[in-house]
Order: structure tokens, then sequence, then C-alpha cells
């Protein structure tokens, strides 16, 4: 089955193509992005087996962009199908399913309906995934489309998690509670790591660290999330590229009066340029604060404040989840920075966690990194959000034959 998993943000449409054999058997035909959607010079990337191809046209909206990604996949020098009708099934990535989808779901005009209702929680991310969506139906109507929910994984969490100790009647009325977000990527590398550990995923006690611009930690117990560190928006929790993570709520009222800044203002600033970015006052990506740090106190400060914050975390998913098997770092940082991983590890050798200094030199690949003696493994696992949408795009869709 030929499944094409479509990411859709507000000026981009990333893709991958897959011919799925079953959930493990599956090869790549093709991957690629379409970017500065509705930006003069829209341009498309495209990469089928070892090649790559540009090119640059303007593409208005994200049904031109999407008929740009199919013409490429079904003509000319970088076809890889025949036709658009070898495209069997849609798989999009869709940011946030509220409370109402726990798991991916056939998208139908119900699915369609909630996933509009969603979009008040996430009025940046569920939008483009909506006109995603509208896309491929207009351009495949009889092809079935997936929708896998950033925030699916997380539907495990227990209320008392869930709930902030805010008047409950806001979560009534707006459904004000954490929700979580990068669940599909928590629960590929979960899967993984259970299957380098050789063990069933149901015993075991994880704490996956997702750390790329966005940064958000999961407890997972039996394979299921039972906390997370994102809350009703991606804004909670650890240091992020941009973000600020965990705040004093007092902060927003303060700098608002002091400043005279706007709500919309405050946001911003929490949002854009805080984080790594606000910290340093020289970069959001964490390779130009490691390169600054031996002459700059500030990017120093930064590495230090990131790796404090991720060991307090740790106790507190390790306190929670009754013990831990497995710590699993991912995406940008987790899969490439030694050196950020080693300062969270160090120093937690009281809770059995070892980070063996020459395995964690390993990047970007499944990789043990802890001591031989460590009683908690530390793995890295590099993430595939596109498989996993791949794979529950195809169960459901054969599910319907
Ligand atoms: P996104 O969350 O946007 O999908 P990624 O998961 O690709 O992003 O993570 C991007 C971040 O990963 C960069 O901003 C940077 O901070 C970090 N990163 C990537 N490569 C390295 C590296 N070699 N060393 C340190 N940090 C890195």
């Amino acid at each position: 089955m030929n499944v094409l998993v479509v990411n859709c943000g507000s000026s981009t449409v990333k893709y991958q193509l897959f011919a799925m054999d079953g959930e493990e058997v599956y090869q790549v035909l093709a991957k690629g992005l379409v970017e500065r959607i509705g930006i003069p010079g829209s341009r498309l990337e495209h990469k089928f087996g070892e090649r790559v191809f540009s090119q640059e046209r303007d593409a208005s909206n994200h049904r031109i962009a999407l008929e740009w990604i199919i013409e490429t996949l079904t003509s000319g020098e970088t076809r890889v199908l025949h036709s658009i009708s070898q495209i069997e099934a849609v798989g999009h990535r869709v940011v946030h399913g509220g409370e109402k989808f726990t798991g991916s779901v056939l998208i139908d005009e119900t699915v369609l309906r909630v996933i509009r209702e969603c979009a008040d929680l996430a009025p940046l991310h569920n939008p483009p995934n909506i006109l995603g969506i509208e896309a491929c139906q207009a351009l495949m109507p009889r092809v079935p489309q997936v929708a896998v929910f950033d925030t699916a994984f997380h539907g495990t969490i227990p209320e008392y998690a869930y709930i902030y100790a805010i008047p409950y009647e806001y979560y009534e009325k707006y459904r004000i509670r954490r929700y979580g977000f990068h669940g599909t990527s928590h629960r590929y590398v979960a899967e993984r790591a259970a299957k380098i550990m050789g063990r069933d995923l149901r015993e075991l006690r994880l704490i996956t660290c997702h750390m790329g611009s966005g940064v958000s930690f999961a407890a997972v117990k039996e394979g299921k999330s039972i906390d997370t560190s994102m809350g009703f928006t991606p804004l909670e929790g650890l240091v992020m590229g941009t973000r600020c993570g965990d705040l004093d709520p007092a902060i927003v009222f303060f700098l608002m009066e002091k400043e005279g800044l706007s709500a919309e203002e405050v946001e911003e600033i929490l949002n854009k340029r805080s984080g790594v970015l606000g910290i340093s006052g020289v970069s959001s990506d964490t390779r130009d604060i490691e390169d600054a740090a031996p002459s700059h106190h500030r990017s120093r400060l930064t590495l230090e404040i990131i790796a404090y914050r991720a060991k307090k975390y740790i106790g507190a998913y390790y306190a929670i989840l009754g013990g831990l098997d497995a710590l699993v770092f991912t995406a940008g940082i987790g899969e490439n920075s030694s050196f950020i991983r080693y300062s969270i590890c160090k120093g937690l050798e009281h809770l059995g966690i070892y980070i063996d200094e020459e395995r964690n030199k390993a990047r970007r690949k499944e990789a043990f990194l802890n001591e031989d003696r460590s009683p908690v493994k530390i793995l890295m696992v590099p993430t595939n959000e596109e498989l996993m949408i791949a794979r529950d795009t195809w169960r459901i869709v054969e599910e319907l034959r």
C-alpha cells in the first residue's frame, strides 16, 4: 500500500511517500517539502533514492503546494509513481485532537468538524492541518485519509495529572487542562526503546526526552503516557529554543504592568524571545550556544539551566513512575548533542543513571549510552514521526479492506 504522509505548517508542507507491506516492512519512495507557501518564491525540495531535486514556483496556498508535490511524484524525471491513483491512503499529522481523540482515526465529516473545533486550542497549528486535509480530499476524493494527533498518546494521563489548580469551571467551560504534545514521537521512541532493550514495553518505566527546538519529556509506564511536560499549550515545561517553559504566572502580570505590554505582546515574548534565545541573547540554536559557551557567561548559564531543569523533570518522573528502566533521548538536541546529554545525566548516579562518555559520543543512530553497570539504561533513538503516521494509516486502512 502506498501511503502519503502529509505534515502541513502555516507556510510549509512536508511529505513522505511510503510503500508499506506491513507495519515493519516498508520503503520510503520519496520525501520532501514545499516551503514559503503564500510567499513569493515558494520552493520544493524532493528527495528520491540518492537524488535531490529542487524547483521554485509560486504556490499561493496549500492545495497548489500539494498539487505540485503530486505532480513531482508522478511525472518527469522525479517520478516514483505512474499516477495519482497509486496513492492508496493519506496520513495527516494533526497537532491537536483535544479530548476527543486518544488514537489515530479515519477522517470523515464528523472527525473533520471536531478537528475544526479544536482549532481554538491550537490556533497556529490546526488551521494549516485542516487546509492539508481539505486539499487532499479535493485532489484524491476516493482515497482514505487518516489523522494522527500529536496529543493522542497523552490521552492516558490521569485526571489528577491533567487538571490545573485553577477554578474547575474553566476546565468545564474552555477545556483548559494539560494535553501534551510530540505524542507521536514519544510513542515511537518508547516502542523502539523496548525493542532495542529486548523487553516488553508493557513492563517498562521510561522517561522519553524529546529535545528539538521544542522540548518535552514524557513519563511512560507500561507503554502509556502518564505525564508530560508540555501542557495546555507547548509553552509549558522545559527550556526550549525560544519558549520559556515553566514560569511563575505572576511574571506575566508584572511584565504587563512594568513594560506596559498587552497580553499578545507578553505571549510573543514567552513564545518567540525566551528560552535558549532569551537567556543567551546569542541564538535559539544550542549548537551556537555550545560554540559560544567557553567565552560567554550567558551561553554557559543557558546550558546549565537546560541541564538543571531537565534533571528536575527526571527526578519528578522517576518518583511518579516508581523507578526507572530507561532514559531515552531523541530529536535534534537529543540525537546530536553529547554535551547536553552528558550534562543532564551527570550527577544522577544516585538514581542509577551512569552515562558512558565514550558511548555518549554516538550521534543520530540507535545506541545505548550507559555504562554496563548502570541499572537504568540510557538510549538514543532517532525519532521517526512520519513512519509512525504511515503505520497507523496503513493499519486503519487495511482494516477497511
Ligand atoms: P524541530 O523541533 O524544529 O523539528 P529538531 O528536532 O530538528 O527541530 O531540532 C532542532 C534543534 O536541534 C536545533 O535548534 C539545535 O538546537 C539542535 N541541534 C541540532 N543539531 C545539533 C548539534 N549537532 N548539536 C547541538 N544541538 C543540535
